[in-house]
């Protein structure tokens, strides 16, 4: 597996470029403004009108239009639109309007992994994907460092893709961490897997239903809460810093103990053969057939769920606990009026 770094690429090739961003969102807002802090001059942003994000892509100062309008003359389109839209927009927006000989780029290569979208044949297609959310791919960017990202190129008839890809990558910061190279496939599947199994879904589940238990215990919510989900950010800390034996380092004897001889006890065979099914249908095209049909009845799935999600007791509980805390809202990376 290769590794890159700033001194692999040459940040003049995009800072040369006209790039578009389509999408002014999680990732849409740090692409923009980190490009255009690395000395890309000529960015465009591509939104519809009358969307939430229009007034806040102008406020930062970037010229924004139609999606139609901000792609002509683009040497480069990177799309950050949520996946569901990429297929229609770039359908209908993109492929008539760019120019020959011009580039597409991905932060997920989900629309090009499952044949949603058939890009032109003259037009590069490159990844860049960012392992991190994208408020985070801003906030490190401007304290100095980068988020790892991966680069990957779907097709390369201009012969200079992955040299595009790398040189974007280290604009956006991830030159400064890490660039892996990588293909559609692989970041496609484990990507899903990821935020399925582990980090989102699992993760919200494991501290949902620690929550529960000892609600349904008779302990306080506001003990639970701190217990359960306040706690775990110290613990990834711990994690991410230095690996697992990190934090069995910095940990009790006693909760070392109790989480080695308990931890299997949670996530078991059955759980490991469920994170197996749940790849399979991920890699057979199954989870991608599903996401789509919710889309296009509407998204009644999510929506439902969201709002389940959003009226638990543990969220009610946070809220209370939060506005107690008012360091954790001082730096905050999400400002919903923003970004
Ligand atoms: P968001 O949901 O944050 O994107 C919202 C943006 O897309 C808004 O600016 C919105 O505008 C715009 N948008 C939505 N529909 C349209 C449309 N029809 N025409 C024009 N603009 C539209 O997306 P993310 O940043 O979460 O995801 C973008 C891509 O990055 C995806 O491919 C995702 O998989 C990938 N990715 C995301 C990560 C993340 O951290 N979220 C991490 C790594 C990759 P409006 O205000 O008008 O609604
Ligand atoms: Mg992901």
């Amino acid at each position: 597996m290769r590794v890159y770094y700033d001194k692999d690429a040459d940040l003049s090739i995009i800072q040369n470029m006209q790039v578009t961003v389509v999408g002014y969102g999680s990732q849409g807002h740090a692409h923009a403004n980190n490009l255009r802090d690395s000395g890309v001059s000529n960015i465009r942003v591509g939104l519809r009108p009358g969307g939430g994000s229009w007034a806040k892509a102008e406020a930062a100062g970037f010229q924004v239009a139609p999606v139609a309008e901000a792609v002509v003359g683009a040497d480069l389109v990177m799309i950050l639109t949520p996946d569901e839209h990429q297929q229609r927009i770039y359908a209908e927006e993109i492929a008539p309007n760019i120019k020959d000989g011009g580039a597409i780029a991905f932060a997920h290569g989900f629309n090009i992994h499952f044949g949603l979208i058939e890009p032109r044949e003259d037009l590069d297609v490159v990844m860049i994907a960012p392992k991190g959310p994208g408020h985070t791919v801003r906030s490190t960017y401007t304290e100095g460092g980068g988020v790892p990202s991966l680069i990957a190129v779907g097709r390369d008839p201009g012969g200079q893709a992955k040299e595009i890809a790398l040189s974007y990558a280290c604009a956006i910061g991830a030159g400064r961490a890490a660039i892996i190279e990588t293909n559609f496939r692989e970041e496609t599947e484990t990507d899903l897997f990821g935020e399925q199994a582990v980090l989102c879904g699992g993760a919200a589940a494991l501290v949902t239903a620690g929550f529960e238990t000892l609600v349904e215990a008779g302990y306080a919510p506001e003990m639970a809460y701190f217990e359960c989900l306040h706690e775990l950010k110290l613990i990834v800390d711990f994690f991410y810093e230095g690996g697992v034996g990190n934090m069995w380092y910095t940990v009790s004897n006693t909760a070392e103990y109790g989480g080695l001889t308990r931890g299997s006890r949670i996530v078991t065979d059955d759980t490991k053969r469920e994170m197996k099914r749940i790849l399979t249908e991920i890699q057979s095209g199954r989870f991608a057939r599903e996401f789509v049909s919710e889309n296009q009845a509407g998204a009644p799935t999510i929506k439902a769920m969201r709002r389940m999600s959003q009226d638990h007791e543990i969220e009610r509980v946070g809220e209370r606990l939060r506005a107690m805390m008012p360091w954790i809202q001082a730096n905050k990376l999400v400002d919903r009026a923003k970004n």
